[in-house]
């Protein structure tokens, strides 16, 4: 229901639970947050509150980390629980999902044949699961592979532990845009959660999938060709 990502010189978890709790207006049951650490990917996630999500990451004191990306879901399948929030990981990948995969039923039954197995009753980890299963060392071709099986709706931001640096953004039927910082960039949902940061922005079209780093947002159009996004100044304040 509610994403967030940030890559750049600030404490990251801190940046992402400031936009989630902005996009709190959207209603959600549960929340958490991916980081991209020394050793690899950190997952903390709750059913319930934000406030439930802030007592873990107290609880785990982790690191600072620079990249990260963070949701607030809204149940469509699979209940509110913990097993079932997001991220949705494997060893090699994170991922936030809004949205709705229509054919994960027989998607999941192929990856079980391959080999996987899965803990929540959601549509995101077999999205999760799918995108690992077409991840050679290339993010991109992953990606693009991956969500060409697909059919429903997605607004996904993706870490890969092998791009700690790295926030991928993808879109098709649900609204995702990117924030312009100043050595720091931004993914979420909607513009509240940049706010405090940043009033530059650019929208997703139809199938695009950026690349977030620190320094540079660099998009790609459905056909995997880099494209130029307009570049918008919010005028409104929250
Ligand atoms: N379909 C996903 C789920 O139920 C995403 C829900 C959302 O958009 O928050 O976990």
């Amino acid at each position: 229901c509610g994403i967030v990502g940030y890559v750049g010189k600030r404490n990251a978890q801190n940046v992402l639970l400031d936009g989630l709790e902005k996009l709190e207006y959207r209603g959600y049951d549960s929340a958490g947050v991916a980081l991209a650490l020394e050793g690899g990917i950190r997952v903390v996630k709750s059913k319930g509150r934000l406030a439930e999500l802030r007592k873990k990451l107290e609880l785990q004191a982790l690191a600072e980390s620079r990249c990260g990306i963070g949701h607030t879901r809204w149940a469509t399948h699979g209940e509110p629980s913990d097993v079932n929030s997001h991220p949705h990981s494997t060893p090699r990948v994170s991922i936030v999902h809004n949205g709705i995969i229509e054919n994960y039923g027989i998607l999941k039954e192929r990856l079980i044949a391959k080999g996987y197995t899965f803990e929540s009753e959601t549509d995101t980890e077999v999205l999760v699961k799918l995108i690992d299963n077409c991840y050679e060392g290339e993010p991109l071709k992953a990606l693009h592979e991956a969500l060409g099986m697909v059919r429903g709706s997605y607004a996904l931001a993706v870490l890969f532990k092998d791009f700690p640096d790295t926030v991928f953004a993808v879109k098709r039927e649900s609204p995702l845009i990117v924030g312009w910082g100043e050595g720091e960039n931004f993914v979420a949902s909607d513009i509240p959660a940049l706010l405090k940061y940043t009033r530059k922005y650019s929208v997703l079209e139809e199938g695009d999938l950026a690349v977030v780093t620190a320094g540079s947002i660099q998009f790609y159009n459905e056909f995997a060709e880099p494209v130029e996004r307009e570049v918008l100044t919010a005028d409104w304040d929250m």
